[in-house]
Formats: structure tokens, sequence, C-alpha cells
């Protein structure tokens, strides 16, 4: 299991985070497909010595939904 980035803890509680709904990711670049949504859904964990909140994304859905990064993303990533 990995260990905390912030505080180097390996007590690490897995979950998700959410508000009314689960929280996901919309990739800006989504190409919709017919039948599954454009969402991503995410992943959390919670560093039980320092509370550090990572929250991991499902690549693989990502993978289906886009394409490699455009040059368009690139650009829009390194001016937010
Ligand atoms: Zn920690």
């Amino acid at each position: 299991m990995a260990a905390c980035s912030r505080c180097g803890g390996e007590t690490l509680a897995t979950g998700a985070l959410y508000s009314a709904v689960r929280t996901s990711f919309r990739p800006q670049e989504s190409k919709f497909l017919t039948l599954e949504t454009g969402d991503v859904m995410t992943k959390a964990t919670m560093c039980r010595t320092c509370g550090l909140v990572e929250i991991v994304g499902d690549v693989s859905k990502l993978r289906r939904l886009t394409s490699e990064p455009e040059p368009e993303t690139q650009k829009f990533v390194k001016t937010v």
C-alpha cells in the first residue's frame, strides 16, 4: 500500500468523496459515447496520521472517453 505523500504515514483509509452525489471528474475533451456517461468516477484515500485526502480517478475510463491530451488541453492546463 502507498504511503502518505505529506507525512509518510502508511495507514491510509480508502473511501470516496461525496457531496449530494459522489464527486466525479468530467474531462473537457469528452467524446460522449452512447451508453456511458462522460464522468470519470473517483476514489479517495485519507491518511490516518495527518488527514491528507488524495483523490484518484479511473484512468481506463478517462482513456475510453478521450484520446491522448491535445495541444489545446495542455495549453488550458498551463493557464489555470
Ligand atoms: Zn499523512
